[in-house]
């Protein structure tokens, strides 16, 4: 073999196997002769509960994708029924109901589940933190799905990457934000730690649910709220009750979406279904950020060209000040929680190394092109 062709076949070797060596390796303490005998006949018949409603776009969807690929993939061994939010158990009790085994499978995404561990919200999103383009970056390369593996396993459960949103919007207002005290009083519906932020800025974080979103901003019930990204937004018609469609969303600059599998139900699987969930789950990874990225693209578009909504950017003053309340309350949030704050400083250094390297990438490179 030619040196050229032989470091070429090297290099491509070892970027194939550093991705998969680090977050989908196949479980080495089993033995793969025997484990492909124990129940390779069985059919294993799994639920799925998840935390959206039944075929919600993109989100949804993903997880009917996933059961669809696992039944092609295994020829029918492993079967898996998905259930929508509330059609077998109300969405937020899908980590509770896998972790006891009452079902082998959910879906949803980690953030939901900060009561049970603050730690969770890493492998989803925190204001400021990682994009999609990191976090994947971090949890098949650097180690941060093996925390995420340590984290759920306290609760016998073993997670599973889901896709990103990407980046999402800052919301819809129907006040202009021009500085730090423009957020004094405001009702904003905002989850999470997005929420908490917002409020040491004198907001108050109102929590309303999906399906009443609408009515709540007509009706000045509240007077923010955010969703997703122009793709779910347009679908929910806030472009015709906002005046303002605020950017970048800054609480959720990607959140990583997720499947968790009881472990019990996962150790029953033979090895190759093993792999196969896993590889499911990577089809999933790649094909969501996808999805979201171009539908978003093209319902930006929609929402410029034919609705009246102003377009606006959060000032950066504003955006500092959020950024502070933001150290302060993970501060908070995580307190003395060992594992926390393992998974923080671990999240922290590599968001502060990515984002040095990208500011002479990805980030030069945006403003090339950008008009
Ligand atoms: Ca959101």
């Amino acid at each position: 073999m030619k040196r050229k062709e032989f470091l070429k076949k090297s290099i491509i070797a070892t970027v194939a196997g550093t991705s998969i060596l680090s977050a989908c390796a196949p479980d080495k303490k089993l033995d793969t002769e025997q484990t492909n005998t124990i129940n390779y006949n069985k059919i294993h018949r799994w639920k799925m509960v998840t935390t959206w409603p039944p075929n919600f776009p993109v989100l949804g969807e993903a997880a009917n994708l996933f059961a669809e690929m696992v039944e092609k993939m295994s020829g029918g061994r492993l079967l898996i029924k998905v259930f929508g939010g509330g059609q077998l158990v109300p969405p937020l009790e899908a980590f509770d109901t896998v972790a006891s085994g009452t079902v082998e499978m959910g879906c949803g995404a980690a953030y939901y589940w900060t009561g049970k561990s603050p730690a969770t919200q890493f492998f989803a999103a925190v204001p400021f933190g990682m994009n999609a383009q990191m976090l994947n970056s971090w949890l098949v390369s650097g180690g941060g799905y093996e925390l995420w593996k340590e984290v759920y396993a306290r609760f016998n459960l073993i997670p599973l990457m889901g896709g990103n949103s990407g980046v999402q919007m800052g919301g819809w207002f129907n006040r202009e934000i021009n500085s730090i005290e423009d957020f004094k009083g405001l009702k904003m519906r905002i989850p999470g730690l997005g929420g908490k932020v917002i409020e040491k800025a004198g907001a108050a974080a109102v929590l309303v649910a999906g399906s009443e979103l609408y009515t709540s901003l007509e009706r000045g019930v509240i007077d923010a709220l955010e969703w997703v990204g122009p793709y779910h937004d347009y679908k929910m018609g806030f472009h015709k009750i906002a005046k303002y469609y605020y950017s970048p969303g800054w609480h959720e600059p990607g959140t990583e979406l997720e499947f968790f599998m009881n472990n019990k139900a996962y150790e029953k699987l033979s090895s190759d279904l093993k792999e196969i969930v896993q590889s499911a789950s990577q089809r999933i990874q790649n094909w969501m950020l996808a999805e979201f990225d171009f539908q978003n693209a093209i319902y930006y578009q929609k929402i410029l060209e034919e609705e009246k909504v102003e377009v606006k950017k959060f000032p950066k003053p504003v955006l500092d000040s959020l950024k502070n309340y933001t150290v302060q309350s993970l501060e908070e949030v995580i307190g003395s929680d060992p594992i926390s704050k393992k998974v923080y400083e671990h999240y922290k250094d590599f968001l502060k190394k990515a984002s040095v390297y990208n500011k002479l990438t990805e980030e030069a490179y945006y403003n090339l092109i950008a008009k």
